[in-house]
C-alpha cells in the first residue's frame, strides 16, 4: 500500500469523515516548504460537531465491558504497527522528523494503545473498613466523560495516542484537535480507529488552522468534562482560565528547561552518548531535550571536546533519507527563534565553538556553544533547536541550584558513579522525570509529566488512567 492511500483531509466526526465549511489550509512540508495536500478547515463548528458526537457515544461505550473496550484498542495497535512504514513516511513529510526517528514514533506511539489495552481491565475500586457496625464503604472508579484532548506537531502521532489509549480504556470518549502544522498523522489514526472497530463518535478529530477559537470552543463546551494539553506553558494556561467557568480537570503536558548535569566522577564516554541522544532527538525540538549542559570545571574540557567530535558526525539532510539525522525545523519563525537565541548569547560572551548558522530550507546546523551563562536569554528559555549550550560549575550545591534555578520542571539528567550522590541528586532535583546516568527516559511504562510550569497530571504507565477516572464513594447505611 502506498502512503498517498493512506491521507485524509477532512474532520472524522461520528465515525465519517465531514467537510465542514468550504475553507481549507495547507498542510507543508519543512524540509521544501512544498504543499503537501490541502485540509478542510472545519474550525469550531467542527469541534462543537466533535463534541456533540461524542457526548451521544459515551453511555454506550462507558457501559462495555472493560474487557470489549480492551479488544478494541488491541485491535488499533495491531492495524498502528502494520502499517507503520507508511505512516513514518507521512509524519516525515509532514514534521521534517528523519525516517528511523518517526519509526520509532510509531512503535511509542502504538505502546500506548497496547498498555492501556491491558490497564482497561485493571480499573479497581475500593472497599474500605468501616466506620461504623451498620454501614459498608465502597468506592467505584468511573470515567470522566467527554475528554478533549489538544496536541503539538513535534510528536504528532504519539502525543494523541498517549492521551486518547487511556481515555477509551477509562470508558470516556474524545475529541482531538491536532495542530495544523501536522493533521495528517492524527487522520490517519481516526482511519484506523475506524478499521479496529470503535463504534461512530468514541473518537473524533476535529480539523482546523483557527487553534484559538476551536481550543475556546472545547474548554468553553460544559459537556467536555476534562482537557488534556500537550504543548507550551503558555497557551496551556490559556486553556486552563477557558476551562476555569466549567471547572474542568485538567492534564497539562508543558514546555521544559532541562539540565544535563555531569558530575566529576561521571562516566565521560556515557555522558556524551547520553548528551547526543537527549539533545539533538528530532532536532533538538522535544520537551525534555536538554537545554542547559552544566559540566563540573574538571572535565570541562574533556566533556566539551568529546562532544564536539559526535555533533560532527551528525548528519543533517532530507528526513525521508535515512542516513540523515538532522531534520529541518518545523517553521522559518522556529529557525528565527534559534538565531535570536544564538545572538543574544553571543552578544552575553557565549563561544560559538561549532556550527551556529540557518541553512536554507529550516535548517539549522547543530551547534556546540561553550561559555553559556545564566544571563543568556537560552537559560530560561526553551530553544526546541540543535544547540548544545555548555555551563561550568564548581560544586554539587552550586549544580543543584543552577539546575533549579527555572520555572520549569519536566525532565532532569545527571550522570555520576556515586550511588550516594544518585540518591540525593535524584531527590534535591525540582523535576518530574530524572534520567540517571542515561540520556533516553521516556517509555509506555513510567509516568511522564513535569511539575512547576511545566504542567500537570502524568501520561503512560498505571498512573495514566487516573487522569480520566473519577472516584465514587458509596456509603451503605443500615446494615442488618
Ligand atoms: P503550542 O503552540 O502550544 O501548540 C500546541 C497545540 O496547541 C497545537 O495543537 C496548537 O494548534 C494549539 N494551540 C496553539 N495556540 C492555541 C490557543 N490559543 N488555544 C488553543 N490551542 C492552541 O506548542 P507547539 O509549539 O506546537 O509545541 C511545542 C511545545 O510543546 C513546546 O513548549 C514543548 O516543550 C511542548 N511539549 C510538551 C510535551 C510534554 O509532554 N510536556 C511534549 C511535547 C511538546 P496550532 O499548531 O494549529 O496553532
Amino acid at each position: 500500500m502506498s502512503y498517498k492511500d493512506l491521507i485524509f483531509t477532512s474532520s472524522y466526526i461520528n465515525g465519517e469523515w465531514k467537510q465542514i465549511g468550504q475553507k481549507k489550509f495547507s498542510v507543508i512540508n519543512p524540509f521544501n516548504q512544498k504543499e503537501i495536500v490541502q485540509v478542510d478547515d472545519g474550525g469550531a463548528e467542527a469541534i462543537k460537531k466533535a463534541i456533540d458526537s461524542a457526548q451521544s457515544a459515551f453511555p454506550k461505550w462507558r457501559d462495555l465491558l472493560a474487557k470489549e473496550r480492551s479488544e478494541i484498542l488491541e485491535k488499533w495497535y495491531d492495524l498502528i504497527q502494520q502499517h507503520k512504514s507508511e505512516i513514518a513516511t507521512i509524519m516525515t513529510l509532514e514534521s521534517g522528523k528523519p525516517i528511523n526517528e518517526s519509526k520509532g514514533e510509531v512503535d511509542y506511539a502504538a505502546s500506548f494503545a497496547k498498555w492501556f489495552a491491558e490497564e482497561a481491565k485493571r480499573v479497581y475500586g475500593d472497599i474500605i473498613p468501616t466506620h461504623a457496625h451498620k454501614k459498608r464503604i465502597a468506592v467505584l472508579k468511573q470515567p470522566i466523560g467527554v475528554v478533549g484532548a489538544i496536541t503539538p506537531w513535534n510528536f504528532p502521532l504519539a502525543m494523541i495516542t498517549r492521551k486518547v489509549s487511556p481515555a477509551l480504556a477509562a470508558g470516556c470518549t474524545v475529541v482531538i484537535k491536532p495542530t495544523k502544522e501536522s493533521p495528517l498523522c492524527a487522520l490517519l489514526l481516526a482511519h484506523l480507529a475506524q478499521k479496529a472497530g470503535f463504534p461512530a463518535g468514541v473518537l473524533n478529530i476535529a480539523v482546523g488552522s483557527n487553534s484559538k477559537e476551536m481550543g475556546k470552543a472545547l474548554c468553553e463546551s460544559p459537556l467536555v468534562k476534562k482537557i488534556s494539553f500537550t504543548g507550551s506553558t503558555e497557551v496551556g494556561k490559556a486553556l486552563m482560565a477557558q476551562s476555569s467557568q466549567t471547572l474542568k480537570k485538567m492534564s497539562l503536558e508543558l514546555g521544559g528547561n532541562a539540565p544535563f548535569i555531569v558530575f566529576e566522577d561521571a562516566d565521560v564516554d556515557l555522558a556524551v552518548k547520553g548528551a547526543i541522544a537527549a539533545k539533538f532527538r528530532n532536532s533538538g525540538q522535544t520537551c525534555v531535550c536538554v537545554n542547559r549542559f552544566l559540566i563540573h570545571q574538571d572535565i570541562y574540557d574533556q566533556f566539551s571536546e568529546k562532544l564536539l567530535k559526535e555533533i560532527q558526525k551528525l548528519k543533517m539532510g532530507n528526513g525521508l533519507e535515512s542516513e540523515n539525522h538532522i531534520g529541518p525545523l518545523i517553521n522559518s519563525k522556529a529557525v528565527e527563534k534559534v538565531k535570536s537565541l544564538i545572538q543574544d548569547a553571543k552578544e552575553k560572551g557565549a563561544k560559538i565553538t561549532y556550527g551556529g548558522n540557518s541553512l536554507e530550507g529550516n535548517f539549522f546546523e547543530p551547534t556546540l556553544i561553550t561559555n553559556a551563562n545564566s544571563d543568556m536569554q537560552f537559560s530560561n528559555e526553551e530553544i526546541f533547536g540543535p544547540v548544545a549550550a555548555l555551563y561550568k560549575f564548581k560544586s554539587l550545591e552550586q549544580a543543584l541550584d543552577m539546575a533549579n534555578d527555572t520555572i520549569y520542571g519536566l525532565a532532569a539528567y545527571f550522570y555520576s558513579k556515586d550511588i550516594n550522590r544518585c540518591w540525593k541528586v535524584s531527590e534535591e532535583l525540582e523535576y518530574g522525570m530524572v534520567g540517571i546516568n542515561t540520556g533516553l527516559i521516556s517509555t509506555e511504562v513510567a509516568p511522564f509529566g513535569g511539575i512547576k510550569a511545566s504542567g500537570m497530571g502524568r501520561e503512560g504507565s498505571k498512573y495514566g488512567i487516573e487522569e480520566y477516572l473519577e472516584i465514587k464513594y458509596l456509603c451503605y447505611g443500615n446494615i442488618q
